[in-house]
């Protein structure tokens, strides 16, 4: 670790973004540290070591591309990568780049203060170090902050209680436990079907049902991993054409699901749900976007729930009624199968929400009951930025009109009684979500460093996105998204999961086009931004 405190780059965060962004800027000639509060890197990938957790994008896809060494010499197991294998591939990366002697572990960044005459930012971690950095990144995720759900009583219970973005490093042993999972989300979805193989009964607490595909996953073949080496820029590419850059077996459907007969639908969503995974929804163009046309794919789910669960009563509980895609889709392995168990037991709560959590277990309505609960909980907060105190929406929701916050400092916001921002990966407005996030990643800290870089060359200290330029980026990200079902129901791409926040729909359009649209403003150069001349920037590198 250097010792260094005048640092020309902080970064908070040692996840897929924080070790990117590191090798990126350490690659420019900056000296940089990451600051990050697990004892380990990976990021979402440390934390959630859940029963089940996996990646729901294929594992070829969701992995760097900024090395074709790294990308040749790794070797992906399964179609969808476990969270044990994705966090190897991250401890892989942080050998591989010898990035571990610039983090800092196990360490919270708990403020951040701007300096204005100096061009610096001061972080103050809770081990009571207090850096200097000219450029401050938050690679703080989007899902990183586990949200603990307030429910009156939850300190009174006594038994065991986890939450999947906290499971603890040795693993929990669920034998004959009695256990109540509350939550069907995804992460729900994925650990469900595992601890009810092991414990004694499993009592699902569900408020809402959500859709769910299945995964089919297994070994990766052989012939596909050396098909896919042998030309992986092309895979990438084609990856890049669909929707969501999920790693797609089949193209983007190009047509209406309601210019097609009922007959061919059928066979193309059969067709789909056989190969598994995301790019169900894939099938045809406008399921996103026509609540007919999304009928069609959701009534095709909706029956295969129904086929599955033999209690029609319970298939009817398990059975979503909204449209399909508008949260994130599920991928699962044997869900809905786990609910015809006779240890498993599903409880509504959408009507007669959870009133209390008691000693023994909870209370529900009038109804009370008594579960040695071990509580697993899979809603996220999006936005963990309360460490940095830069809480502030209306610079949120205008980073930047490339999407990306280039604004390391912003001298003249204090004057109009608005903060200095740092510069946020995969912050508001951007197309997360609904993607790969690892392409996502890749594209913002590039964005990020050459910006950075180019503050340096042109001996700016500063630079900001006029207010112009973000309210026609926010303009464009809600036009786009007022043409799609995105905004019809609560998800957390919405923030609907933490009471009281502001509904902001994120760029939900392709990313390919996403990303067209950040290269042409960047093509004519800083329109849109205003760069800040102001310190003596010759010490810096
Ligand atoms: C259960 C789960 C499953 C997912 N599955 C997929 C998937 O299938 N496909 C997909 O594309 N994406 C998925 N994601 C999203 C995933 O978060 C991203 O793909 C990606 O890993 C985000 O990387 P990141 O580096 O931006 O952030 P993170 O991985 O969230 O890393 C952020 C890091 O910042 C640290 N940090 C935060 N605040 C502070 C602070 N104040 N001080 C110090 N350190 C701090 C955290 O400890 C964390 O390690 C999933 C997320 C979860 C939670």
């Amino acid at each position: 670790m250097s010792d260094r405190s005048d640092l020309d780059v902080v970064i908070v965060g040692a996840g897929f973004a924080g070790l990117f962004m590191l090798h990126r800027v350490r690659g420019l000639g900056f000296s940089a540290r990451v600051i990050e509060a697990g004892d380990g890197v990976g990021g979402t990938w440390y934390w959630n070591r859940y029963p089940g957790a996996r990646c729901d994008i294929e594992s070829m896809q969701y992995s760097y591309q900024f090395s074709e060494a790294l990308q040749q010499e790794w070797e992906w197991s399964e179609r969808y990568a476990s969270q044990p294998e994705i966090l190897a591939y991250a401890n892989h990366v942080a050998d591989r780049f010898e990035l571990r002697p610039d983090i800092q572990f196990e360490t919270r960044v708990q403020s951040a203060s701007y300096d204005e005459p100096a061009c610096r930012w001061t972080i103050v971690t809770d081990r009571g170090d207090a850096l200097s950095a000219r450029f401050l990144v938050m690679a703080t995720g989007c899902l990183s902050s586990a949200r603990i759900p307030d429910f009156p009583g939850l300190a009174s219970f006594t038994g065991p209680t986890y939450h999947t973005g906290r499971w603890p490093h040795e693993g929990v042993d669920f034998t004959g436990q009695r256990v109540g999972v509350i939550g069907t989300g995804s992460s729900g979805i994925q650990s469900i079907p595992i601890i009810a193989r092991e414990a004694r009964e499993l009592v699902v607490f569900q408020r809402t049902a959500s859709y769910s595909v299945p995964a089919h996953n297994g070994p990766i073949d052989d012939d596909e991993r050396r098909a896919i080496k042998a030309d992986y820029a092309a895979f990438r590419a084609r990856n890049l054409q669909t929707a969501t850059a999920v790693g797609s077996r089949l193209p983007m459907g190009e047509t209406s699901a309601l210019a097609v007969t009922p007959e061919e639908r059928q066979k193309v969503y059969e067709e789909r749900w056989e190969q598994g995974g995301l790019q169900f929804l894939g099938a045809y163009i406008d399921l996103l976007i026509d609540p007919n046309a999304n009928d069609t794919a959701a009534e095709f789910v909706r029956t295969k729930i129904a086929d599955v669960v033999g209690d029609p009563e319970l298939a009817a509980r398990l059975t979503p009624k909204t449209v399909i895609g508008c949260k994130r889709l599920c991928v699962d392995t044997g869900y809905f199968e786990t609910f015809n168990r006779d240890n498993v037991e599903l409880v509504d709560v959408s009507e007669t929400p959870i009133g209390e959590i008691t000693a023994g277990g909870l209370r529900i309505g009038a109804a009370r009951f008594r579960v040695r609960c071990h509580r697993v909980r899979d809603r996220f907060r999006r936005d963990d930025r309360r460490a940095a105190q830069h809480r502030h929406p209306r610079s949120r929701r205008a980073v930047a009109p490339g999407r990306l916050g280039c604004g390391p400092a912003h001298p003249s916001w204090p004057r109009r009684g608005r903060v200095p921002e740092p510069v946020h990966d995969l912050g508001a407005r951007q197309p997360v979500g609904a993607h790969d996030m690892i392409v996502s990643i890749e594209q913002h800290v590039n964005w990020i460093a050459d910006c950075i870089a180019y503050l340096r060359d042109h001996q700016y200290a500063a630079i900001e996105a006029t207010p112009d330029a973000q309210d026609a980026w926010v303009d464009w990200v809600n036009m786009i998204a007022d043409f799609t079902l995105f905004p019809s129901c609560n998800s957390w791409y919405l923030g609907a999961n933490v009471p009281g926040k502001p509904a902001r729909v994120h760029a939900p359009d392709r990313l390919s086009r996403v990303r067209r649209e950040v290269r042409r403003r960047r093509r004519e150069g800083l329109r849109g931004f205003r760069a800040v001349a102001g310190c003596d920037l010759a010490g810096a590198a």
